[in-house]
């Protein structure tokens, strides 16, 4: 996915939560503009470390150019935005999941350019209303997933949760599992 109109300090915070959920929601990647704090990145390879992959973190010093080179390779650009097609009242991710080209989904800050909204395949609106970045593509990737992406398996974790109704119970995985072994939990 790619994150554009990141504002320095004040959305460290929300562009670190935006990596983080396209992680854990089922993204290969987040490409984020070059002035995106160092610190930012730091936090999702480190995630990415403990947590298990794959998922790809770089920079771009020209987003405009990731989604022209990406649709010239082919790719499909999804743009999450209040002003696209409502995601509940049309076919919008059948016709997305269908195309099985590779998606790059596209959120963004506070103001988004005009060439966004036309250079995108799909614009698309989770509800028409304005909310975050952050919810928008937590449930276009679920609704993409259909939730599978909830159950998977991350490769190379030092660390995975075991599910608990009560307890916090987290497993440290062994180096044998770490490069591709057998599962130790049951
Ligand atoms: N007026 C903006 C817009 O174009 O959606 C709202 C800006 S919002 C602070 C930042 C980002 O959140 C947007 O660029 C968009 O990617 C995402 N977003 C917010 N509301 C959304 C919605 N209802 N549907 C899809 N994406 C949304």
């Amino acid at each position: 996915m790619l994150r554009i109109g990141h504002r320095p300090v004040r959305d460290h915070r929300v562009t670190t939560h935006v990596g983080l959920v396209a992680r854990a929601f089922g993204a290969d990647g987040i490409i984020l503009e070059e002035h995106v704090e160092k610190s930012v990145i730091e936090t999702l390879l480190e995630t990415a470390k403990r947590w298990g992959g794959p998922f790809e973190v770089r920079v771009t010093d020209s987003p405009r150019r990731e989604v022209f080179t990406w649709k010239k390779g082919g790719g499909v650009i999804v743009h999450l935005t209040m002003y696209g097609i409502n995601i509940q009242s049309s076919n919008i991710v059948e016709r997305i999941r269908r195309r099985e080209n590779p998606l790059l989904i596209v959120v963004g800050g506070k103001k988004v350019p005009r060439w966004m909204y036309q250079a995108a395949d799909y614009n698309v609106a989770i509800g028409n209303q304005p909310h975050s970045e952050i919810a928008a593509l937590a449930v276009f990737l679920d609704r993409l997933f259909g939730g599978e992406e909830l159950i998977r398996e991350y490769r190379n974790a030092a660390i995975k949760v075991i599910p608990s109704p009560r307890d916090k119970i987290v497993r440290r995985l062994d180096s044998e599992k770490r490069r591709g072994g057998p599962s130790n939990t049951g």
